[in-house]
């Protein structure tokens, strides 16, 4: 099925120029970029995108970091491009990524790795939603 996700390069990844990197990953897996900008979050921005982790013990730190600098959100098209997203990325853990992922050959700790992919289709439409405007993206 053609679905919509939402990819962030995270400040981790913008700080080591690795924009083109990740973009340039998801297009040869076979996805179209088809909105993408570059926004800094406040701290109350980036609490409302992760709020389902507001209780997680790495909540605070999660969204210090997530408003440490300038992001690169991405609505990615393509076949099951929710899954294909995530597998390109790799696992949460960079110690436990696959080889050849993007969190694998970047990422720096658990918390700081590079990219952030929507699991799933309601959580893709609430975080496309969250960054872009319908005016920004393309009708399907
Ligand atoms: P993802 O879907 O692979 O991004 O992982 P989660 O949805 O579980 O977590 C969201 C984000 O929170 C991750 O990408 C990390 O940046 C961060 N995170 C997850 N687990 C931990 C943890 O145990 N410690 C810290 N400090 N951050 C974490």
């Amino acid at each position: 099925m053609i679905e919509r996700t939402l990819s962030i390069v995270k400040p981790d990844g913008v700080a080591k120029n690795l924009i083109g990197e990740v973009v340039r990953r998801f297009e040869a897996a076979g996805l179209k970029v088809v909105a993408l900008k570059m926004v800094r979050l406040d701290r109350g921005e980036a609490e409302g995108f992760y709020h389902v982790h507001r209780e997680r013990p790495f909540f605070a730190s999660l969204v210090a970091f997530m408003s440490s600098g300038p992001i690169v959100p991405m609505v990615l098209e393509g076949e099951d491009a929710i899954a294909r997203v995530r597998t390109v990325m790799g696992s949460t853990d960079p110690a436990k990524a696959g080889a050849g992922t993007i969190r694998k050959d970047f990422a720096s700790s658990i918390e700081k790795n590079i990219v952030h992919g929507s699991d799933g289709p309601a959580t893709a439409s609430f975080e496309i939603g969250y960054f872009f405007s319908a005016l920004e993206i393309p009708p399907r």
